[in-house]
């Protein structure tokens, strides 16, 4: 069968060096269980290497053109194929409740949303590894006091160690991206539930990001502050002072405020 040609629209970049394809693979730690989601196998590049390590592998891919292609090249991928869209797809069908790690070379266009989607199904999500766009990859890992520190950064460390891995260049995908790539790694940590409200905790990190530059004072004026807590002197800070402990903190405290 024909090899599959790169559609813009899906963020198709197919990796070509089989190295890289096996370091990625190797990221996993899986403890305890054995089973991953692959979002976006393409042609299976990654996949192969999972399938040799004995790994109980899954992949979901949008692009029937590379459906068809795994079926024909991979027997041990049978009835594990999912023809779908993993931002829409109800993962339950597939899992049950069991665990499973998420990995791939993911479609850069939905970067973000793929890592939002994780977040909402961090119950059954113990590890996600894989490669985005570099300053993605960057960005989720980003502690306070950086630039590129944001939304991204701070949710995804609230549940999650994140661990920025290797950097991979242009040329190594077919046809090449236009920037670089970056793997890394998340690990749920051992305690992930929130201590505080999780709808108030997303609202005030993406409020407070929102205007980046102001301080919290002003940024989170709509939450409707006391003059009293107005004073406290993390009002002072702007958002990418703060870790997200301390916007844990902060959200007790605003939770506080409207009792
Ligand atoms: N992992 C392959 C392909 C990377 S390109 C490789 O490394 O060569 C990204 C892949 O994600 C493409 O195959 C694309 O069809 C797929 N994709 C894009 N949007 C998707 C979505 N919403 N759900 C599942 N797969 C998607």
């Amino acid at each position: 069968m024909d090899k599959v040609k790169a559609k813009k629209h899906l963020g198709q970049h197919f990796l070509k060096d089989e190295s890289i394809a096996k370091d990625i693979a190797d990221t996993l730690t899986l403890k305890g269980y054995n089973k991953v989601l692959e979002i976006g196998p393409g042609m299976g590049v990654l996949t192969k290497y999972l399938l040799e390590k004995d790994i109980d592998t899954y992949v979901i891919e949008i692009d029937t053109e590379s459906v068809a292609y795994l079926n024909a090249h991979y027997p041990k991928l049978h009835g594990k194929i999912l023809s779908e869209d993993f931002l829409r797809y109800n993962i339950t069908k597939t899992f049950a409740d069991e665990p499973f790690a998420i990995i791939g070379n993911f479609p850069y266009n939905i970067s973000s949303q793929i890592v939002f989607r994780t977040l909402e199904l961090r119950e059954r999500i113990p590890e996600f590894s894989g490669m985005f766009q570099k300053e993605v990859a960057e960005r989720i890992c980003e502690k306070k006091g950086s630039k590129t520190y944001g939304i991204l950064s701070v949710l995804a460390q609230a549940f999650y160690e994140a661990e920025y891995l290797f950097t991979v260049p242009e040329h190594v995908f077919n046809p090449p991206p236009k920037v670089k790539s970056g793997v890394l790694r998340l690990i749920r940590k051992e305690n992930f539930r929130l201590e505080c409200d999780e709808r108030l905790f997303f609202n005030v990190v993406k409020t407070a990001f929102n205007q980046r530059r102001k301080t919290l004072r002003n940024s989170l004026k709509t939450f409707a502050l006391s003059e009293n807590l107005k004073e406290d002197s993390i009002f002072d800070l702007r958002p990418e002072q703060l870790s997200t402990e301390e916007f844990i903190e902060l959200t007790k405290k605003i939770a506080a405020n409207g009792v």
